[in-house]
Parts: C-alpha cells; sequence; structure tokens
C-alpha cells in the first residue's frame, strides 16, 4: 500500500476519534454546575418535589449526591452520611425522583481516560511519524547507496595508414584508422565498457568476443545499443556520460556534435548527457607519436 495513503488513513481515523470523544463529552457533561447545599437544605428541596433525578456517587467516607431539579436548569449537590444516605434513597424515590447510583472509582478511571485520551493520541501520533521519518530517512540512505552506479572504461588502438578513423560513430577525415576486430571505435567501445562496468553486467569483451567473426569490421554503435537493451533489462537508465579521446591528429572538438548526436541515438538519450573532451599526448609514446588513439569514460547509472 502506498505509504502517503496509509499515513492519510491512519491521521483522519485519528481525527474521527479525537472529535468523537470530544463530542461525547461535550454532550454528556452536566448542562450546569450543581449547586452545593447543606443536607437540611436538599431535604427540603426533597420534601417540596423539586428533586426530578439524583445521582448517588459511594465515596470512601461519606455519599455525595448530585440531583437534577423540575423547575430549573440548575443541579444541587450534597453529601450524607453512611448511616443516612438509605433513609435520603427512600424518601428521593417516594418524591418520585429517579436515583442511579455511581460508582466513583469507575467514574475517576472513565474521566480520567476520557481526558488522557486526546493526549494519548498525540503521543501516539507522534512516536507514529519519528517512526515514519526514521524509517524513511533509512530507506533514503539505503537507496542513496544503492541507486547511483559509476562505471569506468577505457580502450586503445593502433592507428595504420588506409584505414577508416571512426571515431564516436563518425568517421573522420584522415589517413590512418585503427587496426581492430571490429571498426575499431575505442570511443564506442569505452563507452560500452563504462555502461556495463556501471551495471554490473561484464565487459565488450564478454559479448561481443573478438574471435566471434560476426563482428569482425562490425559498427561499434550496435554494441552500445546492445547494452542499452542490457541496461533496460536490469532496469538501469543513463544519467550521464564523460569521455576523454586522446589522439594527436586529427583534431576532434569540431566533430564532437555529431559523434554526441550519434552515441545519443544508439543509447536512446539526449546527447545532453554526453559530454565529450580531447586531449594530444603531447607528443609522448605511442600516442604521441601518432601509432594508437584512446579513450577514457566514466558512466553514471541510475536504478528505475
Ligand atoms: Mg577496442
Amino acid at each position: 500500500m502506498n505509504s502517503g495513503f496509509t499515513t492519510k488513513t491512519i491521521l483522519f481515523w485519528m481525527s474521527i476519534v479525537f472529535l468523537g470523544v470530544m463530542m461525547w463529552k461535550l454532550v454528556s457533561s452536566p448542562s450546569s454546575p450543581a449547586d452545593s447545599v447543606s443536607y437540611s437544605d436538599f431535604l427540603q428541596l426533597v420534601s417540596k418535589n423539586e428533586i426530578h433525578d439524583a445521582r448517588i456517587s459511594l465515596e470512601s467516607n461519606f455519599v455525595s449526591v448530585n440531583a437534577g431539579l423540575r423547575h430549573s436548569q440548575k443541579r444541587a449537590s450534597t453529601t450524607v452520611s453512611y448511616g443516612d444516605w438509605q433513609d435520603l434513597k427512600e424518601r428521593l424515590i417516594d418524591s418520585g425522583a429517579t436515583v442511579e447510583y455511581a460508582n466513583q472509582k469507575s467514574s475517576d478511571w472513565v474521566l480520567l481516560l476520557l481526558n488522557g485520551l486526546p493526549l494519548l493520541l498525540l503521543v501516539g501520533f507522534c512516536l507514529f511519524l519519528m517512526q515514519r521519518m526514521k524509517g524513511v530517512s533509512w530507506r533514503a540512505a539505503q537507496a542513496g547507496s544503492s541507486k547511483m552506479r559509476t562505471g569506468i572504461g577505457y580502450d586503445l588502438h593502433r592507428l595504420e595508414e588506409g584505414r577508416p578513423l571512426i571515431v564516436g560513430g563518425i568517421e573522420l577525415p584522415f589517413d590512418k584508422g585503427p587496426v581492430g576486430h571490429s571498426d575499431g571505435d575505442v570511443l564506442a567501445h569505452a563507452l560500452c565498457d563504462a555502461l556495463l562496468g556501471a551495471a554490473g553486467l561484464g565487459d565488450i569483451g564478454t559479448h561481443f568476443p573478438d574471435t566471434d567473426p560476426q563482428w569482425k569490421g562490425a559498427n561499434s554503435l550496435l554494441f552500445l545499443e546492445h547494452a542499452k537493451k542490457l541496461l533496460a533489462g536490469k532496469n538501469f537508465a543513463i544519467e550521464h556520460v564523460d569521455a576523454v579521446v586522446i589522439t594527436e591528429k586529427p583534431k576532434l572538438g569540431p566533430h564532437f556534435p555529431e559523434m554526441r548526436e550519434a552515441l545519443a541515438k544508439a543509447l536512446g538519450v539526449s546527447s545532453d548527457k554526453i559530454h565529450l573532451k580531447a586531449k594530444t599526448n603531447e607528443g609522448v609514446d605511442a600516442i604521441g607519436r601518432g601509432e594508437a588513439i584512446a579513450a577514457h569514460v566514466v558512466a553514471t547509472l541510475s536504478s528505475r
């Protein structure tokens, strides 16, 4: 059941109970306070048939009487000793008054309960809210630790003359291209590894082994499309991709918009989620000598 709905339902019924108790107390309380009179004055009221009803409460050392008057909204109360209350009761009955008995101790408990019930409800509600907030915080902490996933990918290919240079799904005008089983797209390969790593689904070699002839010369965007389906199957969504492509030549920056569009289309996301950067290797080692091209990618996923 929806937690918000549960909270509202509990709150609603607590409000109903609270209002019910308040209404009951209001209706059941005497309409006017009783005037305390002496026992002799009370006996005069009895003898004049002024008493309509009488409520007799047996206290520990005495007996109290709370009476409604026939010709007045007021009530009268008095106390009588245990030795006289039976006589008073007979007089009241003889005068036509209705006599009721009340166990004072029970009334005390009822009164205590009625006065304490709203407080108990309030305390209970506060405890309930605190419990809920602790639960929500705990779940938020749990969600925070497991909802976002990050993966890293790296790839490098040697460059040879006479091969097409494909980076990010785009063929760039250049006299060298990567040596590889597929089209050698380092950016797509590193991105694929980052996505699979973030989802805990292995790496590109697991899903597209370079020993499988069906991937010979394959467009690497196909790998990304397959990775997208694997992520969807695990309820992962791509939040962000950040990539660095390292090569001495050619300049990649002018081609980034087209690369971002191609990669975003293969992954089924907005190109806003694909961020590309280009670096040279300052003439150092194989990349610096123009003999290789490499890419580093970090991908962030969220679980849905
Ligand atoms: Mg590769």
